[in-house]
């Protein structure tokens, strides 16, 4: 195969459409192109006869112009009879065609064509097939030609001289040791010559499933960068030094054990030791709490906060939104305060003197826990002595959020503990693959005495009746959510919607009151209705999702999503979340607008179908894919390309085995692997 000159890049030159179009898809170094593998080949390898192909089949031919002509009926169009050397006879019918394409299909030229066949009125004939003139005797293509996943703006042809040009020039020799591959998967070199072009007789249907070994071999190495980079971030992390503290009997978590309204479940207790003994070394923690939605994190929180500051260090404790942090702020206060513990209380609505005088109180250590939103690492926020860092919810933070806090707690000389806490715990093979470098504990388990949600699915149309349902919750004295979706683009419309709702609940419901809830209201009015919802005076809150995460209102045992549809599935499982937290039988209603599309079918369905949060991860995943599922995290990151981690589990754990032993025997090859894969994106892995 002949390669044609890298595209390189004129300097000072405007770049055409196509280099940009390859610089969007990632496609900038010489190895980006070579790992751009086909999505699917075309054979012309081979010339079929054109008595032997069928309606349907996909077939290069080759034969002589008998006639061609331009017809106007039905519709302008050019019509070429041609025959094979066998005198057998085809139809090629282009509906757009110029000048040119006349000439080379005049009576007489001999072309090879290649395109779908379908048995037409008058016989076979394929509609604007792939020809070009040749002569007898040109030889086939010697593999099959690969097709590459590409952009409107990126012409096939482009991109094929591109990738065959990356993969000529890159350094493809082999950075891992032999002996750490597993055993039967060609050199990467091979494979990946392989993969863009394979011989004739290579299993198409083995390439296709990304089985073959020169698959397997790419899945590998990838997987195996992956596990690099993480086991690297472990290390690093384990060579930091953070503080050591003392769990004493009689100390203050065990004052503030004494002082709940309620023991702790037998899964909060072990989640709670594990934290403990991580928070009992010297190496920072670096610890995920995952537990369902109500399954108490926050107390097993407050528990590892108190172990801090009663060694002398601070404890900063941050939630995504306003209101997550101040319900966390209000229940820590009325925890905590009681032992003379400092609180400070930091978000970004809070400015001027108050904030001057909280920022005092950090800096001096006289606060011991500071709650807030991400205002809390921000750079003017200066901590005494900051012991512990626990980020709820963690995955509703961006890229951008995560860095900033590990550069935050790079500060200090001795490095804080991390705990992070979820309610959509992480598959198995996503913890073993893309947060390797985390330690995760799992409340199984749901305090006592919570009954289950009841579920269902009405037609928006069903609203009067959902209306009435609510008039009989609030009648027995307990509270309802209506939650309205949100969406950025259409912000205006779904306030609209928000407010149209609020005043049809005010309607319906005489002498309660109902209350409005959104993003774009100013901080102290979002307080002051959360407080009267909170309080029990408020009847309805209708709201759009800023009350998703973690707030927490044990009567209200109703709530009605509106436009379900429009929700992802742990967002929904968020939201009902929300009710199902006191005694009483609690009953979501998921009103959509239909018509309903495949995936909001399934979504809907698995919410109706089950309230364990592990299960709808696992739909979650199985429904979006791992991409999706990370949002944020995986932002500006790549994910994995090649390993499908629901098929390639032994890889993993093979990848797995091999970096330990990498990094360890071969560090350079390690870090040079780790560069060929990641590029400069490892960082935005390790966030
Ligand atoms: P999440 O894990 O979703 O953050 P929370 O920490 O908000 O859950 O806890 C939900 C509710 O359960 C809170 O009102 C909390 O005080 C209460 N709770 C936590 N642990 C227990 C327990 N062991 N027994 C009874 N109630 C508990
Ligand atoms: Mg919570």
């Amino acid at each position: 195969m002949a390669f044609s000159p890298p595209p390189s890049v004129p300097e000072h030159k405007e770049k055409s459409a196509p280099q940009k179009a390859l610089e969007k898809l990632g496609l900038l170094r010489d190895i980006d192109l070579a790992l751009h593998l086909p999505l699917r080949y075309e054979d012309e390898t081979r010339l079929v006869p054109i008595a032997a192909v069928r309606d349907g089949d996909t077939a290069q031919v080759e034969g002589t112009v008998r006639d061609s002509r331009v017809q106007f009926r039905p519709r302008r169009q050019l019509v070429v009879r041609m025959a094979d050397d066998a005198g057998d006879e085809l139809v090629l019918r282009f509906l757009h065609f110029y000048p040119s394409h006349q000439k080379a299909l005049e009576v007489g030229r001999r072309i090879r064509v290649r395109g779908e066949a379908r048995g037409g009125f008058f016989g076979l004939e394929m509609v604007h097939p792939a020809f070009r003139g040749v002569e007898a005797g040109t030889p086939l293509a010697a593999a099959l030609t690969p097709v590459y996943p590409t952009s409107a703006a990126l012409p096939q042809a482009y991109l094929r001289k591109a990738v065959a040009s990356g993969l000529a020039h890159a350094d493809l020799s082999d950075v891992v040791p032999a002996g750490l591959v597993p055993p039967g998967l060609p050199g990467l070199r091979e494979s990946l010559r392989l993969l863009h072009h394979p011989a004739p007789d290579v299993s198409l249907a083995a390439l296709e499933d990304h089985s073959h070994p020169a698959w397997r071999r790419l899945k590998f190495e990838e997987l195996l960068a992956q596990q690099l980079s993480q086991l690297e971030a472990r290390r690093e992390r384990e060579a930091q030094r953070a503080p050591r503290f003392a769990v004493q009997g009689g100390g203050l978590q065990e004052q503030l054990l004494g002082a709940l309204p309620f023991g702790l479940t037998a899964a909060q207790r072990r989640v709670g030791e594990e934290i403990a003994s991580d928070l009992q070394r010297d190496t920072p923690m670096h610890r995920l709490l995952q537990g369902d939605v109500g399954s108490g994190k926050t107390v097993v929180a407050a528990l590892a906060a108190a172990i801090a500051i009663s060694n002398g260090w601070q404890c900063a404790l941050m939630a995504p939104t306003e209101i997550l942090a101040e319900q966390h702020f209000r229940k820590l206060v009325h925890w905590l305060e009681p032992f003379d513990v400092g609180i400070a209380w930091l978000t970004g609505s809070r400015k001027g003197k108050g904030r001057r005088a909280m920022l005092e109180r950090v800096a001096s250590g006289e606060a011991g826990l500071v709650v807030g939103t991400h205002a809390v690492i921000q750079d003017e926020v200066q901590f005494a002595k900051l012991g512990l860092a626990v980020i709820d919810e963690q995955h509703r933070f961006g890229v951008q959020q995560r860095l900033a806090l590990r550069h935050k707690l790079a500060e200090q000389a001795l490095e804080p503990h991390l705990l992070m806490m979820s309610a959509t715990p992480i598959p198995r093979t996503l913890a073993m693959t893309l947060f390797a470098d985390l330690d995760i504990s799992t409340i199984d388990e749901l305090p006592p005495g919570r009954t289950p949600i009841v579920t269902k699915v009405f037609a928006d149309t069903k609203r009067a009746a959902v209306l009435e349902r609510i008039r009989d919750e609030v009648g027995q004295g307990r509270q309802v959510y209506w939650v309205c979706p949100l969406i950025e683009e259409s912000e205006h419309l779904d306030l609209q919607n928000a407010t149209a709702t609020h005043q049809q609940l005010v309607e319906a419901l005489p002498g309660r009151m109902v209350g409005l809830l959104h993003g774009r209201m100013p901080a102290a009015e979002k307080a002051a209705v959360m407080s009267l919802f909170g309080g029990g005076q408020m009847a309805v809150l209708v709201s759009t999702t800023v009350i998703e995460v973690g707030v927490d209102v044990p009567n209200a045992s109703l709530m009605v999503i509106e436009h379900a549809e429009r929700f992802g599935l742990s967002q929904l499982h968020q939201l009902r979340g929300r009710v199902g937290r006191g005694g009483v039988a609690s009953v979501c209603v998921l009103l959509y607008t239909g018509p309903l599309s495949d995936t909001g079918k399934a979504r809907l369905k698995a919410m109706a179908e089950t309230t364990d949060g592990f299960e709808i991860a696992r739909r979650d995943l199985e429904i979006r894919g791992p991409g999706e599922f990370l949002g944020a995290r995986q932002s500006g990151a790549p994910l994995l390309r090649f390993a499908d981690l629901t098929l390639d589990e032994d890889l993993v754990r093979a990848a797995r085995q091999a970096a330990g032993r990498m990094l360890d025997e071969h560090p350079a090859a390690a870090r040079e692997h780790v560069a060929r894969w990641l590029g400069g994106r490892a960082e935005y892995l390790k966030a």
